[in-house]
């Protein structure tokens, strides 16, 4: 499909700074109607559903930009039935914005190239949306170990040290709400890890109109091919969190830990990235910023913080049997 404008003809983007379809040709708003489906021709061809011409594609691509015409042409067959994303986070941060985002983080670094920070070179950026599955799961957690703790005392000419030992039994469960797992292969999944977190408050019903104005995936890989990572991400912030609550004991052992998580739900959902390639001595250096939030990513080294950014509630049951061995040390 491409919006085209009602007033003027021309093609009507999604303005992240307007939060409405907007036409920059004649700046009416919510002026836009649906323009039939460009046929996917072949595998790597689409025609535009403006101007004609062919335009290049991946088998993923879902959403592109046409190189004769510049309109945006979002591919209906890829946003629809099985690849109908549910959920959307749509750009709040504007070209604009993400330009002077780009230039305040770069601008005093040494060593800039002089090109890299020229409105002409900024206004090839563009803004993409990732295709993610995010996973609701309930994760039922047990815990049994051995804990002991020591005290030592001198009364005369006696050193005496008592050593408690525990029997520490949890019981936990904790309910994850959208653990979230890229699905584009060309997306470096470190880029993506980095590039979070998103403000997953703001995931809203997916409208195609969101997509106009923007590079798009559709899926590479399906939800259940996905499921181990995200499976693997529950199962250790899990585990992190059972033996955060065994605290206070000298040694722990005989530890026994079973986790079972359990799939409750899966959505599929598209979150946006402007991502500027610029090309320097015959090499290309690739910046992002996250469309929702403005963190800006480069070459320079970002510290990898472990966010947990998706909701988790937890219920522990504590249970403590204690029983004391009394020792006595000359
Ligand atoms: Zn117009
Ligand atoms: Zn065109």
């Amino acid at each position: 499909m491409l919006f085209r404008c009602k007033n003027c003809g021309g093609n009507i983007v999604y303005s992240p700074e307007k939060k409405a379809m907007c036409c920059p040709h004649c700046e009416s708003i919510d002026s836009e109607e649906k323009m039939a489906t460009p046929q996917i021709t072949e595998e790597t061809k689409v025609t535009c559903a403006s101007c004609g011409a062919p335009i290049d594609i991946t088998e993923h691509t879902s959403a592109t930009k046409c190189p004769n015409c510049g309109n945006y042409v979002v591919l209906d067959e890829r946003v629809s039935g099985k690849f109908l994303p549910h959920l959307i986070i749509p750009f709040k941060i504007g070209k604009q914005d993400a330009k002077e985002l780009l230039k305040k983080e770069f601008s005093n670094r040494p060593f800039t190239p002089a090109g890299f920070l020229s409105n002409a070179s900024l206004d090839k950026m563009e803004g993409s949306y990732v295709p993610f599955f995010m996973y609701d799961y309930h994760s039922d957690m047990n815990y049994q170990a051995t804990g002991t703790k020591v005290r030592t005392w001198v009364s005369g000419s006696y050193r005496y040290t008592e050593t408690s030992y525990f029997d520490i039994t949890r019981q936990m469960y904790a309910d994850f709400e959208k653990v979230p797992v890229d699905a584009s292969i060309a997306m470096d999944d470190g880029l993506m890890d980095l590039i979070e977190p998103y403000n997953y408050k703001e995931l809203e019903q997916h409208q195609d109109k969101y997509m106009s104005g923007f590079l798009a995936e559709k899926y590479n890989m399906g939800e259940r091919e996905l499921t181990p990572r995200a499976v693997t991400k529950v199962m250790k912030d899990s585990k992190a969190m059972m033996e955060a609550t065994v605290t206070g004991y000298a040694t722990v052992t005989n530890v026994h830990e079973n986790i079972n998580p359990i799939k409750k739900a899966v959505d599929y959902a598209l979150l946006p990235v402007w991502e500027y390639i610029y090309s320097y001595q015959g090499k290309e250096y690739k910046y992002h910023v996250n469309g929702q939030t403005g963190k800006v990513l480069g070459v320079t080294p970002v510290a990898k913080g472990k966010v947990v950014a998706y909701g988790v509630t937890v219920f522990v049951l504590t249970m403590l049997a204690g029983f004391l061995i009394r020792g006595m040390l000359l």
